[in-house]
């Protein structure tokens, strides 16, 4: 029966957030009738509400950690409804293609992780609605997990029930995944504990290379001078400042940290932010003649496990030969960091998508590396480009990454490198595809840079050669 009420039109960063479960929540604590689903544009409620106002701004207010509410848009129309609130089917073509950054490991899993009565307990894959892998494990469109990297675990009865539960912490989540049923960390050269054997070997001055959420990095202990030494030996770079991982604890005995600093180390994405040197000395040859180092926290259960294991802080670098992208796969690990690597801490949960620490500043905020933990994140332009034609811009030769704008978002793609090299090349071609399958996108103009030589703006030109048009 059509009865009068609203509907509410929610845009951002609403899909594949927890966002549903919460309305859902929402709804039945406010007494609010109706249903909420996910469409092309967003989230859509249709209800009958007394306080619609009241219930608009919760939206917004006490949205999920890692929701973006843009807007809330509410209007009064004729619903069709049930008694109760229910989550209801995806509508239009189109609805649920939107992937989510990674994110850093919430408090409510850590806890899990750390409590010995826990069925997590120790366990190095932990994560919910709020946290863990996105973007990284997807295979492919829309999102689920039969289109991850989780494909091959087949959810055990307990991990089955709280994805099925919208009032559980991992309604939906697509990677939950526990000790019976998910993926398992081991170490090359074996040995019983993984995690026990990965700290004494960093504890002992030795490389060891450690599987990520984007790639592999390797990793030493950065208060070991000789170790540090020895990974620069290894990888011959004399110079270039190598990324530190730690604790706030650690990080302030090293570092001067503003709020506005601890507060971006602490964001769901877990950045590289870079501090100036201050406090307890760190070998010179963590970033030779330079006043600042670039820290980020653990972000992944494992990393966290690591940590605590060393005590110390690590350097984490990417894991690549010169040159080349960072490392993926277990087997491309063997082969390409032996040269590097005394170990392997490795896991079987595989890496989809190639994705290096994005690197920022906080004071003022600057991104210098948009990459893990960012993309495929969009940013809201302006008002007065919503119906602006759909632009893909290809940006320059090096440091190469790709633009995309639609419906008044901008869709930055992650750091790509120097394009000169053929795997990163073939990375840039990757993901030139992957965003415009992600966001839909069919550009009516295609920006290049005028350097007529630039692989991208030769790759711009052909494309638009093709679709019948010239690049600008
Ligand atoms: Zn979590
Ligand atoms: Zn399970």
């Amino acid at each position: 029966m059509q009865q009068d009420g609203f509907l509410i039109r929610v845009r951002g960063q609403v899909q594949g957030v927890g966002f549903r479960p919460f309305v859902w929540a929402l709804a039945r604590r406010m007494g609010v009738r109706g249903v909420v689903l996910n469409d092309p544009e967003g989230v859509l409620i249709r209800c009958v509400c007394a306080n619609v106002s009241v219930f608009a701004a919760a939206l917004r207010d006490e949205a999920p950690p890692l929701a973006r509410v843009d807007a809330v848009e509410v209007a009064a129309a004729r619903v069709e409804i049930g008694e109760g609130f229910e989550i209801g089917a995806s509508e239009g073509v189109g609805a649920e293609t939107r992937v989510t950054p990674d994110a850093a490991s919430c408090e409510a899993c850590l806890a899990e992780m750390r409590d010995a009565s826990d069925r997590r307990y120790g366990y190095p894959f932990v994560n919910c609605t709020h946290c863990g892998p996105r973007f990284t494990i997807v295979t492919g469109l829309p999102y689920d997990r039969w289109r991850t990297t989780m494909a091959r675990f087949a959810l055990c009865s307990d991990c089955a029930a709280e994805y099925g539960d919208p009032a559980d912490r991992r309604f939906h989540a697509q990677p939950v995944a526990c000790p019976v049923c998910g993926p398992r960390v081991w170490i090359e050269p074996e040995a019983d504990d993984p995690i026990a054997a990965a700290a004494e070997r960093l504890l002992a001055g030795q490389v060891l290379a450690i599987k990520g959420l984007g790639g592999f990095h390797l990793a030493v202990d950065a208060t070991n001078a000789v170790a540090v030494d020895l990974l620069r030996e290894r990888k011959r770079r004399p110079g270039k400042p190598l990324a530190l991982m730690g604790t706030l604890e650690m990080v302030r005995r090293y570092a001067d940290l503003s709020e506005s600093a601890e507060a971006l180390l602490a964001d769901p994405a877990a950045p590289i932010v870079l501090l100036p040197i201050e406090g307890e000395p760190l070998p010179e040859a963590l970033a030779p003649g330079q006043g600042q180092l670039g820290w980020m926290l653990p972000y992944t259960p494992l990393h966290h496990l690591v940590l605590e294991a060393v005590g110390r802080p690590l350097v984490m670098t990417s894991g690549n030969l010169s040159g080349e992208p960072q490392v993926i796969g277990n087997d491309e690990a063997r082969d390409k960091l032996s040269a590097f690597a005394d170990a392997f801490l490795m896991h079987d949960r595989d890496i989809a998508r190639r994705l290096d620490d994005s690197v920022e500043r906080a004071d003022p905020p600057m991104v210098l590396r948009r990459a893990r933990g960012r993309v495929p994140g969009t940013v809201p332009l302006p008002n007065g480009f919503e119906d602006a034609p759909q632009v893909v811009a290809y940006g320059g030769q090096m440091k190469g990454a790709i633009c995309l704008l639609k419906n008044g978002q901008a869709l930055l793609g992650h750091h790509l490198g120097e394009l000169d090299e053929a795997l990163t090349w073939d990375a840039f071609l990757a993901a030139d595809r992957d965003y415009a399958d992600l966001f839909d996108h069919k550009p009516t103009v295609v920006a290049v840079d005028l350097h007529p030589d630039f692989r991208p703006s030769r790759h711009g030109a052909a494309r638009a050669e093709a679709e019948g048009g010239a690049a600008d």
